[in-house]
């Protein structure tokens, strides 16, 4: 690889760099030298950046970029894409229009936060556009599934339903389903879906890899592996990434398996030669949006305190198992019932096997409990928080705490209690684009919208070794 030579920049080592340096060389797949232009070594190569600002390959300690490129195989309907349901509807109806009857309608992005109604499009209202052909509609968060009449009718699934354990199927005022599922149930129906092409799930994938390293990304961890269409399904297409060797990220991975289910599949806590790390990854409970995330205080707007997603004895005799074993655990923990027994589950397994290293993992952190932090800290426990939901998902958070939403999302007082404060993305849930501002549209999925604008940013961001330490 030729040698290269980026000098006239702002060249920051790292976020604490109070003296930038003006060049760069980098080579052979690392920065090899950096300082003033006038001592710079030769270079094959000589980039004049005119004065612009050059930082380390950043990390996204949270994301999803299996999901993002499933999405990309499927009509697009954020709120960029639509802004009404009735706008939305449209764009699923032009598909079912270039496609024969009976073939599968698949939508992705829904939110209604950005949507002029602030809800979700019901059976009927699909039913009266797209009669003829079964439509599942991802929300953006993946924890909420809306189909039509068509597509519960090929899922075997009735007004007689009963709600699975750690999720619920919508209903209207007369008990009949609306066709909204959250959590287990919207689980049901993605796994009974049928699944997408093996080569184009490979090829949107690798796309989004490319997008991801050009927005300034070299290493990630993919937050839950199994969490889109199931663990060995995503397993497969991972490896087929692998095998190909064009992967130009270091990646960790958080699977979706208990420490049984792990040790089946041969994998192991050890490090793994070609990814950066691998842990588990649980859901204690679901989300705030779906108003499911298990909160000790009844939310403003909805009769309900969330639901745990397991039984929870059973939650932490897992998290206990997969500790003994040697793995570093991720929980899914929006409310603070959730993350108060995920707390006392990483208590009572280092208290059973202590670990210097266990480096746990609390995902969100939404809804912090009262005392949280400070055990966090003696557990050296992370949270992992996602910056960007606050802008997202405002509308949503301000109607479900009112008030006690300025609790919500903490940062300032997380760094204060010295725990450690790891920000990711959770894309496509939050802003995947780093650089992304509240105001900015961040890049849009979805093939039609093209490519996320490639820069010199990308050509960096191939070849330095500067990332953030691992989560
Ligand atoms: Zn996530």
């Amino acid at each position: 690889m030729p040698s290269i030579l980026l000098t006239n920049g702002r060249i920051y080592r790292s976020a604490w760099d109070e003296t930038p340096a003006d060049s760069v060389v980098v080579g052979d797949g690392k920065v090899i030298w950096i300082g003033a232009a006038d001592a710079a070594p030769d270079a094959d190569e000589t980039i004049d950046l005119q004065g612009a600002t050059v930082i380390p390959g950043l990390t996204d300690a949270h994301i999803h970029l299996f999901a993002i490129a499933h999405a990309r195989l499927q009509v697009p309907v954020t709120p960029r894409d639509a802004s009404t349901v009735d706008a939305a509807l449209t764009l699923l109806a032009k598909r079912s229009s270039e496609i024969p009857p009976g073939k599968w309608v698949f939508g992705a992005g829904l939110d209604e936060n950005g949507l002029a109604e602030h809800r979700l499009p019901t059976r009927a209202e699909i039913d009266a556009v797209i009669p003829a052909h079964p439509v599942l509609i991802r929300r953006f968060c993946g924890h909420v599934a809306v189909v039509n009449s068509m597509a519960l009718k090929l899922f075997g699934i009735d007004d007689g339903v009963a709600d699975p354990s750690g999720g619920a199927f919508g209903r209207d005022a007369e008990g009949a389903l609306d066709g909204s599922a959250t959590e287990s149930a919207a689980e049901l129906i993605f796994r009974s879906a049928p699944p997408m092409d093996h080569a184009d799930l490979v090829a949107a994938l690798q796309a989004v890899i490319a997008d991801s390293t050009a927005m300034g990304l070299v290493a990630a961890v993919e937050a839950a592996v199994g969490f889109t269409i199931g663990f060995d399904g995503e397993a497969a297409i991972w490896n087929a990434l692998r095998a190909a060797g064009t992967v130009p990220m270091r990646l960790g991975f958080m699977n979706q398996l208990d420490p049984v289910e792990a040790s089946s599949r041969g994998l192991t806590p050890a490090p793994d030669a070609d990814w950066q790390s691998i842990s588990l990854k649980y859901f204690a409970d679901g989300i705030v949006g779906a108003r499911t995330a298990a909160v000790s205080e009844g939310y403003a707007d909805t009769a309900s305190r969330g639901f745990f997603m397991r039984d929870e004895a059973e939650l932490q005799r897992v998290i206990g198992e997969a500790h003994a074993a040697g793995w570093q655990v991720a929980v899914h923990c929006c409310g603070d019932r959730a993350i108060d027994c995920v707390i006392e589950a990483y208590e009572t397994a280092q208290a059973a096997h202590p670990r210097d290293d266990m480096r746990h993992r609390i995902e969100h952190y939404f809804v912090p409990p009262q005392g949280g932090l400070a055990r966090m800290k003696a557990l050296k426990a992370l949270v992992v928080t996602q910056p960007s939901f606050l802008t997202r998902m405002r509308r949503s958070i301000s109607g479900a705490f009112g008030a006690r939403a300025d609790r919500c999302y903490p940062a300032r007082s997380v760094i204060d209690a010295d725990v450690t404060y790891v920000a990711s993305s959770d894309a496509p849930t939050g802003s995947w684009s780093p650089s992304a501002t509240p105001s900015a549209a961040p890049p849009t999925a979805g093939r039609r919208s093209g490519r996320a604008r490639p820069s010199a940013c990308a050509r960096l961001s191939t070849v330095t070794r500067w990332a953030a330490p691992s989560p």
